[in-house]
């Protein structure tokens, strides 16, 4: 008896976690993290433009220059850091990150406001289409799905400018035709963090993601693991590669 008790607590200690739910912060266009702080990636074309996001943020070039490597490069997406004093002006007018209920091992989804799957997971025009492809405009913010490591980015003719992450237990997901990544190989990210902005690179035709799930490189239909939407028009439940 005692033994099935103790089995019965070792198991509960194994799985208990990844059954318990938790609030997770998932960043949109106002509030981004970025290696553990807040702020927010913003294309600047100058340092005269720099100069005055440094003050309007309450940060300093020196702190910009520890989030986005020595070389700033115009013209490129920095990471801005926010002052604790900006972020409570920021919360004070209620502006903050979304937040999401999910369990540890729970996947989320890449763009916070998905109504549409303009092509699913399965056979087209005689190949397996190996991603669930989610239209959204240009700049929209794309989130990890899931704690996890920048494999790499890359971009090239076919999913243009694309991430793959790494996560547990051999899962990959992969995101593509952004606009901008704005991670870097070996980079670790959080569930809910900013990684990259919706775009149309490579082969496609409108902006929209593709996203990946895949497990020991076997791609897997991404729908089978989010979280159950209900406003998701069709072709969500079409699933003609079964
Ligand atoms: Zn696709």
């Amino acid at each position: 008896m005692r033994s099935i008790l103790g089995t019965a607590i070792f198991i509960f200690i194994l799985c208990g976690p990844s059954f318990a739910e938790e609030i997770v912060q998932v960043d949109n266009q106002y509030v981004q993290e970025y290696k553990g702080r807040l702020g927010a990636w913003t294309e600047v074309k100058s340092q005269a433009q720099l100069n005055s996001l440094v003050g309007k943020f309450g940060t300093t070039i020196q702190e910009v220059r520890e989030m986005n490597g020595s070389q700033l490069a115009f013209g490129s997406f920095l990471f801005m850091p926010f002052s604790d004093k900006y972020l409570q002006e920021l919360e004070a007018q209620g502006v903050k990150r979304d937040s999401v209920v999910s369990r540890k091992n729970d996947f989320i989804w890449p763009i916070s406001r998905v109504d549409n799957i303009s092509s699913a997971f399965g056979m087209r025009h005689g190949r397996l289409h190996t991603g669930t492809d989610m239209p959204a405009v240009r700049g929209t913010p794309i989130i990890a799905v899931m704690d996890g490591r920048v494999v790499a980015t890359g971009n090239d003719a076919g999913l243009g400018k694309n991430i793959l992450l790494e996560h547990r237990d051999n899962f990959f997901t992969r995101y593509a035709h952004c606009y901008r990544w704005l991670v870097k190989t070996g980079d670790y990210v959080k569930k809910g963090q900013i990684i990259g902005l919706v775009g149309s690179t490579g082969r496609s035709t409108g902006c929209h993601l593709h996203f990946e799930i895949r497990y020991n490189d076997i791609p897997l239909n991404p729908l089978d693991f989010l979280p159950y939407k209900q406003n998701l028009s069709q072709p969500h439940m079409i699933r003609n590669w079964k």
